[in-house]
C-alpha cells in the first residue's frame, strides 16, 4: 500500500527513486565493562585514525572546490585529534574499565565544557569542535561511519531531518534525485539551495517513518512524498517527469532571447547567486545579469573572515561572466539564522528581528568598509551596484551611503583604481521600508523586494518554523498590496523595482508581477528559463487586470486560484 505524505513545496518538479536516509543519529553506546582495556585502546586508536582519514578527505576536497582558508577548519580538526589533553583522559578512563565509547563520550564532554568555561572567546568557541571531533570518533567505535552524502553511489531521493550547504556540497553529482527534510520551509536556506540546484524538494514533512531503498515519488511542486508507489503512480510520475524534460529542453532553447511580453513589455530577468558557480550556472541558464550577490556565503562555514583581496578576487569572478551585465552585491546579510562564526552577536530571543543585515554591518563598520572597498575595486572599469539588506527606515540608507562616500574617497586618496559608475540600492524586506517606500526612494537608484522576508515579517511567520510554513506564503495579498505600494513610489521617482525573493522564480507569480509593473525578476539560475517563456506567452493588459483581481482577494489561496486559472 502507498503512503502520501504532505509537507511544503520547495523546489519544483518529481522525482523517483530509491530513498536513501541521511541520519546524524547514534545508536545507544555499550554498557557495562569490556574485558581487555588493552584491545579498548587499540580500538579507540583505529577510530581516531579512521576520522583523521576522513578529515584529510574533506580537507583535500574543500581546498579543490572552495578554497585554501575553508579546508583550514578540517587540518584544525585533524591537529585536535592528536591533541594529549584530549587523547590521554580517553586513554586513562579505559584504563579504568569504560567502554572506548563511553570514554570518549564523557571526556569529550568534559574538555568541551573546561573549553566553554574560558574567558577569552576564541577558546569557548572551540567547545563545539571537540564535541564535533568526539561524535566523528564515536560514529567509528559504533561502525556507522560518517554521516556524509560523499559515498552515495545510487541516484537517491535523500531524506533528511535537514541539509547543510555543507552536506550537500559533497553529494557526487547526479546522485540527488530530490531532497526531502522533515524540517524547514519554502524559504529556508536549505529550500533555496534545492533550487538554486534545480532538484526537486519537499521540506517539512515531519517525521518519516520508512527504511532505506524504499521506492517514492517526490513532487517539489504538489509538497508530497509518496512512499512505496504503485505499478501504475510510478508509471505516471515517469510521464510527468519527460513533460516537464520536455518543457524545459523548449524554455532552454530560447532561455538567451530577451523576455518581452507579446504586447512588448520587456521585463529583465536575472539571478541570483551565492558564487561563481552559481554565476556560471545563471550565465548558462539566460539570465540577463545577477540581481541578488548573496555576499554572506562567503563569510559563513569558515572562523575567519575573508579579507579584502581574497573579496576582490571572488567578486571579480563572479562578475565574469557578465562583462556588460548588471550585478548587484549585497552587503553582507548575516543574523537571523544566518550566524557567522567570526563575529559574535550575543545570543537574542528572536535573532530575525535582531541584529540582522544593515544593523549588524553598521555596528561593525570594519567589515563593512573592507567589504564596500572590496566591491569597489572587484568594479574597477564597469558599472556596479551596491545593496543594502534589511533596511527599515532611510536614516540606515544615509548612513550606510556616507560610509560607502568615505571608503570611496579613500580609494581615491591611495590612488587605489575602483568603480565610479555606481548604483546604490536597498532591499525592500522589512514592513516600514515598504511603507516609507516614497521617501527611501529619495536615497537610493532602486530596490529589490526581498519577498521571503517581507512575507515573514508582515504575516508574523518565522520563515524557518515548519509548524507555521504553510502559512508564509509570499502571494497572501497583503504582500501584494506592498509590492503595488513600493512599485508606485519608486516609479514615481524615476527609480526601477526588481523581486529577488523566491516568488520571482515561481511561474506562477509572473503574471501578476508583471501586471504590478516590477521592472526586473530576480531567481534561482534553474528558473530563468521558464520564467522567461511565461512572459513570453503573457499580456501586459491582461497582467494587469489580473492584478488587481489579486489585490482584491482575501487571501493566498484565492490569489492562487485566480492565478491558476488564468495559466
Ligand atoms: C529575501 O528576503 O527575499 C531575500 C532575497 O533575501 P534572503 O532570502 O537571502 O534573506
Ligand atoms: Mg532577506
Amino acid at each position: 500500500m502507498s503512503r502520501l505524505l504532505k509537507g511544503v513545496a520547495a523546489s519544483g518538479g518529481v522525482a523517483v527513486g530509491p530513498i536513501h536516509l541521511y541520519r546524524h543519529e547514534l545508536p545507544p553506546l555499550p554498557q557495562g565493562e569490556p574485558e581487555d582495556a588493552d584491545a579498548e585502546v587499540e580500538r579507540f586508536h583505529q577510530a581516531v585514525e579512521r576520522v583523521a582519514a576522513h578529515l584529510g578527505r574533506l580537507e583535500e576536497k574543500t581546498r579543490a572546490e572552495i578554497g585554501d582558508d575553508a579546508a583550514q577548519i578540517f587540518s584544525a580538526h585533524a591537529l585536535f585529534l592528536e591533541d594529549p589533553s584530549l587523547t590521554d583522559p580517553i586513554e586513562e578512563e579505559i584504563r579504568r574499565g569504560a567502554y572506548a565509547e563511553a570514554a570518549v563520550a564523557e571526556v569529550a564532554e568534559r574538555v568541551a565544557g573546561e573549553f566553554e568555561a574560558m574567558e577569552e572567546e576564541y577558546f569557548a568557541a572551540r567547545a563545539a569542535d571537540i564535541r564535533d571531533l568526539g561524535t566523528q570518533i564515536l560514529r567509528e567505535l559504533l561502525g556507522v561511519g560518517q554521516p556524509d552524502l560523499s559515498g552515495l553511489s545510487e541516484p537517491s531521493i535523500i531524506v533528511a531531518y535537514d541539509l547543510t550547504p555543507s552536506d550537500t556540497a559533497l553529494i557526487p553529482p547526479g546522485m540527488a534525485l530530490g531532497f526531502c527534510t522533515m524540517v524547514g520551509s519554502a524559504v529556508s536556506h536549505t529550500a533555496i539551495l534545492a533550487r538554486s540546484l534545480g532538484i526537486p524538494a519537499v521540506v517539512g514533512i515531519g517525521e518519516v517513518d520508512a527504511t532505506a531503498g524504499t521506492t517514492a515519488v517526490l513532487d517539489g511542486d504538489a509538497g508530497t512524498v509518496l512512499l512505496d508507489p504503485s505499478e501504475d503512480e510510478v508509471a505516471s510520475a515517469r510521464a510527468e517527469i519527460e513533460r516537464q524534460e520536455r518543457e524545459r529542453a523548449e524554455a532552454i532553447a530560447h532561455a538567451k532571447e530577451p523576455a518581452a511580453t507579446i504586447d512588448g513589455h520587456l521585463v529583465e530577468v536575472v539571478a541570483n547567486v551565492g558564487g561563481v558557480e552559481d554565476a556560471v550556472r545563471a550565465a548558462e541558464s539566460g539570465a540577463e545579469g545577477v540581481g541578488l550577490v548573496r555576499t554572506e556565503f562567503m563569510f559563513l562555514d569558515r572562523a575567519d573572515l575573508p579579507d579584502e583581496d581574497e573579496q576582490v578576487e571572488a567578486y571579480r569572478a563572479i562578475m565574469g561572466p557578465f562583462p556588460t551585465g548588471p550585478v548587484v552585491f549585497r552587503t553582507l546579510d548575516v543574523g537571523g539564522d544566518k550566524q557567522l562564526p567570526a563575529v559574535e552577536i550575543a545570543p537574542e530571543l528572536n535573532p530575525f528581528l535582531g541584529k540582522r543585515g544593515i544593523r549588524l554591518t553598521l555596528a561593525e563598520p570594519e567589515i563593512f568598509r573592507t567589504q564596500l572597498r572590496a566591491i569597489l575595486r572587484a568594479g574597477a572599469g564597469r558599472m556596479v551596484q551596491v545593496m543594502f539588506p534589511m533596511v527599515a527606515s532611510p536614516a540606515e540608507v544615509r548612513a550606510a551611503r556616507r560610509i560607502l562616500e568615505e571608503v570611496e574617497a579613500e580609494l581615491d586618496r591611495a590612488g587605489i583604481e575602483r568603480a565610479t559608475d555606481i548604483e546604490v540600492g536597498v532591499m525592500i524586506e522589512v514592513p516600514s521600508a515598504a511603507l516609507m517606500a516614497d521617501l527611501l526612494a529619495d536615497e537610493v537608484d532602486f530596490f529589490s523586494i526581498g519577498t521571503n522576508d517581507l512575507t515573514q515579517y508582515t504575516l508574523a511567520v518565522d520563515r524557518t518554523n515548519p509548524v507555521v510554513a504553510p502559512l508564509a506564503d509570499a502571494l497572501h495579498p497583503a504582500v501584494l498590496r506592498l509590492i503595488r505600494q513600493v512599485v508606485e513610489a519608486a516609479h514615481e521617482k524615476g527609480r526601477w523595482v526588481g523581486v529577488c525573493g523566491e516568488l520571482a522564480g515561481d511561474p506562477l507569480a509572473t503574471p501578476v508581477l508583471v501586471g504590478l509593473s516590477v521592472d526586473e525578476l530576480s531567481m534561482s539560475p534553474p528558473s530563468v528559463p521558464i520564467v522567461k517563456s511565461r512572459i513570453r506567452a503573457l499580456s501586459r493588459e491582461n497582467c494587469r487586470e489580473l492584478a488587481r483581481e489579486c489585490l482584491a482577494a482575501d487571501d493566498p489561496a484565492e490569489v492562487r486560484r485566480i492565478l491558476a486559472a488564468a495559466s
